[in-house]
């Protein structure tokens, strides 16, 4: 039984850390580890030698050691991983494209994925028992995702059945950004993952199957999603999981066609209206896209929304001489601009604030775990255990059947 007391709001650690490497003066340059150990955020522990190299000696180690590893690893990266470990990828991404990826790295007996916890869970679940897939650094994880406790689903799953009985069909719906646990859940209860490139078609999907749909952790993409297919925000309720019931009453969940679970991405909701507003003033033929991770009111602001590899590809595709004003990661957003010279490619947000669990992966944790394979160790490897993985990869098949 569920009591007030098993509810206290406990913010995740991880979003108390995401304004750890703000800064405004611009400067993302790679220190030594041990430098930028002074950022209060937990770091993974490393042997002392990693500590102290320079990031040209960590450079030369990390491309050392891929001579010798040869085809055996395979390097993943999300776009928004800094450039020093980016440079090194075989394969860049969103979630969504680094998670093909792997599955489709039959023959690689490594698989060194440079981005948060989930992602290199869902490799793990996607890839064969003999591949080793591995996280560089074990404190990357993710804030939105750490938002979604399974035990906290647990209790909201029991407490919708206690109100809707048989009366209606929940669709449960996670959000790739979320434990394999969570996604265990989905695929055990008729659900499945979704990405924010298929986001709209999973909510088809579920809407031909159920009466309602529950969708986490993300309000933002789930809020935008539904408004986007027609849904009326007074049709859409969000469920407060430090609350008993949610927070709603039962005429409000039964009312509700989706309860989106009260869960964001902590690096998408700085972007504002105001922020847009700025840039437009400077520039009225600036072109607005933002991650459709912001809120309701910055992505109706906008002129566009979409997934990284969407943001990515409008820009590449624009025009010379266009502008553009971007809402998602920085580090992506630099690269974005770095590689589109003829273009005038912005972050809306004035202050650099990198996503701090991506900016944990260091290159001196990529060379320590490179190293390791060259001495045969399988360093911070991901093992989703079986029953989850077995049900987690039912979701994540259907997420892939849906199409993207
Ligand atoms: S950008 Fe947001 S959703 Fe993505 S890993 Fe960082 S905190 Fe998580």
């Amino acid at each position: 039984m569920t009591t007030a007391l098993s509810k206290q709001t406990i913010v995740p650690i991880t979003e108390l850390e995401q304004s750890a490497f703000c800064q405004t003066d611009g400067n993302l340059r790679t220190k030594t580890l041990e430098e930028e150990f002074e950022a209060g955020v937990r770091w993974q522990k490393v042997p002392t030698r990693y500590l102290k190299l320079a990031p040209e000696e960590i450079t030369e180690g990390i491309a050392f050691a891929r001579k010798e590893i040869g085809e055996k690893a395979v390097v993943l990266a999300h776009h928004y991983q800094r450039d020093d470990v980016f440079q090194f990828a075989d394969f860049t991404g969103d979630s969504y494209k680094l998670s093909k990826m792997a599955a489709a790295a039959k023959d690689a007996k490594w698989i060194i994925f440079c981005g948060v916890h989930f992602m290199a869970e869902t490799a793990d679940i996607l890839t064969s028992p003999d591949q080793n897939v591995l996280l560089p650094n074990m404190a990357a994880g993710c804030s939105m995702s750490d938002m979604a406790k399974p035990s906290d689903l647990v209790d909201c799953w029991d407490e919708l059945e206690s109100v809707l009985g048989t009366a209606d069909r929940v669709i449960p719906i996670t959000y790739m950004n979320s434990a394999a646990a969570i996604k265990a859940h989905c695929g055990k209860n008729g659900g499945l993952v979704c990405t924010s490139s298929n986001a709209d078609k999973a909510f088809e999907w579920a809407f031909e199957r159920g009466d309602k749909i529950l969708f986490l952790p993300d309000q933002h993409l789930g809020r935008n999603t539904g408004i986007a297919m027609g849904i009326s925000p007074g049709d859409m309720a969000v469920w407060n999981p430090h609350l008993p019931m949610g927070g709603l009453s039962d005429a409000e969940i039964r009312q509700a066609k989706v309860l989106l679970w009260q869960g964001h991405c902590s690096v998408h909701t700085r972007f504002t209206v105001d922020q847009i507003n700025a840039a437009r003033e400077r520039n009225p033929e600036t072109n607005i896209i933002v991650h459709p991770e912001c809120t309701q009111e910055t992505v109706a602001a906008a002129d566009m929304n979409g997934s990284t590899e969407f943001i990515l590809n409008t820009v590449a595709g624009a025009p010379a001489g266009s502008s553009w004003g971007i809402g998602t990661e920085i580090s992506m957003v630099r690269r974005l601009a770095a590689n589109n010279p003829d273009k005038d490619v912005f972050c809306l947000d004035p202050v650099v604030c990198p996503c701090s669990t991506m900016y944990r992966i260091h290159p001196a944790y990529l060379l320590w775990v490179l190293e390791g394979i060259m001495a045969g160790l399988a360093i911070n490897r991901i093992e989703v255990e079986p029953e989850t993985r077995r049900n987690a990869l039912i979701a994540l098949e259907r997420m892939l059947e849906v199409g993207g």
